[in-house]
C-alpha cells in the first residue's frame, strides 16, 4: 500500500494533458502551442507586494471591458482561460450526475477539467470536412448536459461557428444548460466576436485570454464574460486573489491604448505570415489539405502524420499532433511562427518528402 493509492478514481484514469515538457534547447522551433513568437518586454511596477492584490483588479477589468464591449461587472478575471473552464464546470455541474458536451475535434482541456471533477463528457463530433456544428445531433444528446463548450475560432481547425448555429443552441438550452463560447483566438478576427449575445442570453459565457494575440502566455491571464448575475455566481467559487499583482500590472499595460495598438499590429503581421505559410504548406507533397484558418495556427491533413511529427521533432521543429482530436488521426496543427521559424519548418518538411511518400 502506498500513498499513491489514495488518489480519487477519476484522477487515476486521466492521461496528463499533452503538456509541454520542453527540452532546454535554444535552437528548437516551437510551433506546437499557438503562442506568439513576437515578444515585447513588458515591465511591471516592481512592487511593493506585501499586501494581497485586489480580488478583481479594477483597472484591468475596466480596460478589458472597454476593449471587449461589455460592462465592468460582466467580467471575471482568471488565471488563464483554463481556470475559467474549470471554474464553469465546477460551478454548474454536479459530479457523478451532470455532463458537459464537447464538439470534437476541439480544445483538450474541456475534457481534462471535467474528468478531474468527476463530470461526464458527451462528445458530438462536428460534421466531417466542413467542421460545422452538427446542431441536430447536439440537440439529440442534451440529456444530462449542463455545460456545452463551443470553440470559435476552433482549436485545432481554425474555423468559426456560424452565429445562426450558436443562437439555435442558446435558444434550445435556455434555462437548461450553460453554453460556453471559447473565443481564445477572437482577437485575430475581433469584429467577428459574438460577445453582444450575452445581453440577450443569460446562459452564454464567453472565454477570452491574453495568451494568444496579446502574446502573454507567460502571465496566465484570462477572462469570462457573461451577464452580471452570472459573473457574481462564478466569483463565489473562484479561489481568493486569483490575479497576482505583477500579472495585473502587465495586463493593464497590455490593455492601454499603446498595448492595444501593438496587439493589432501583431495580429496583422501574424495574418500576413499565416498567408505565406498557408501557401508554402500547399506545396509540401505529403500535405493533402490545408484548412483556412482565422487564428494564429493552421490545420493540415497529411500522410503519415505520426511519422512527420517524429521526424520534424528530430530536426528540432515541434508542431502538434492530432493524438487527442478523435476522430481525426491524420492531421497536424501548426502555429504560425516568425518568418525564420516558418522557413525552418517548411525546409524541414521538404527534407522528409521522399521518405514520407515512399
Ligand atoms: C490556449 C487556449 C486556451 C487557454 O488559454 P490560457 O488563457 O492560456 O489558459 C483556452 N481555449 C483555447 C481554445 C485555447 O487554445
Amino acid at each position: 500500500m502506498s500513498a499513491e493509492n489514495l488518489v480519487r478514481a477519476c484522477i487515476g484514469v486521466i492521461e496528463p494533458y499533452g503538456s509541454l515538457n520542453r527540452p532546454d534547447n535554444k535552437d528548437a522551433v516551437w510551433l506546437d502551442a499557438n503562442e506568439s513568437s513576437m515578444c515585447e518586454v513588458t515591465r511591471c511596477s516592481g512592487g511593493p507586494y506585501n499586501r494581497y492584490p485586489e480580488e478583481q483588479p479594477r483597472e484591468v477589468r475596466r480596460r478589458y471591458a472597454a476593449y471587449a464591449g461589455v460592462s465592468e461587472r460582466e467580467i471575471c478575471i482568471t488565471r488563464g482561460a483554463d481556470e475559467g473552464i474549470e471554474l464553469i464546470i465546477r460551478t454548474f455541474c454536479e459530479p457523478g450526475r451532470d455532463a458537459i458536451m464537447i464538439v470534437p475535434p476541439t480544445y483538450g482541456m474541456y475534457e481534462v477539467s471535467a474528468k478531474t471533477l468527476g463530470v461526464d463528457v458527451k462528445k458530438v463530433p462536428s460534421i466531417a470536412e466542413t467542421f460545422d456544428l452538427d446542431v441536430n445531433a447536439m440537440f439529440a444528446a442534451l440529456g444530462g448536459v449542463r455545460v456545452i463548450f463551443v470553440c470559435s475560432p476552433n482549436n485545432p481547425t481554425g474555423m468559426r461557428v456560424k452565429k445562426k448555429s450558436l443562437e439555435a443552441i442558446l435558444e434550445a438550452t435556455q434555462h437548461h444548460a450553460i453554453v460556453v463560447l471559447d473565443e481564445a483566438y477572437i482577437d485575430f478576427c475581433e469584429k467577428k466576436s459574438l460577445v453582444k449575445l450575452i445581453q440577450k442570453y443569460d446562459n452564454l459565457m464567453i472565454l477570452r485570454t491574453m495568451s494568444k494575440a496579446f502574446a502573454l502566455a507567460g502571465i496566465r491571464c484570462g477572462y469570462v464574460l457573461a451577464q452580471e448575475k452570472m459573473i457574481e455566481i462564478l466569483l463565489k467559487s473562484l479561489a481568493p486573489y486569483p490575479v497576482p499583482a505583477p500579472v495585473a500590472d502587465i495586463a493593464q499595460a497590455a490593455l492601454s491604448q499603446r498595448g492595444l495598438k501593438a496587439m493589432r499590429k501583431r495580429v496583422k503581421t501574424t495574418q500576413e505570415l499565416a498567408q505565406q505559410l498557408f501557401k508554402a504548406l500547399t506545396d509540401v507533397a505529403y500535405v493533402k489539405a490545408v484548412y483556412p484558418s482565422e487564428a494564429n495556427f493552421i490545420f493540415v491533413k497529411c500522410l503519415k502524420s505520426r511519422k512527420v511529427l517524429k521526424r520534424l521533432a528530430e530536426k528540432n521543429v515541434f508542431i502538434r499532433s492530432s493524438g487527442s482530436w478523435e476522430p481525426l488521426t491524420d492531421c497536424l496543427r501548426i502555429t504560425v511562427g516568425s518568418e525564420q521559424e516558418n522557413k525552418a519548418l517548411i525546409k524541414a518538411m521538404k527534407e522528409i518528402e521522399e521518405e514520407i511518400l515512399r
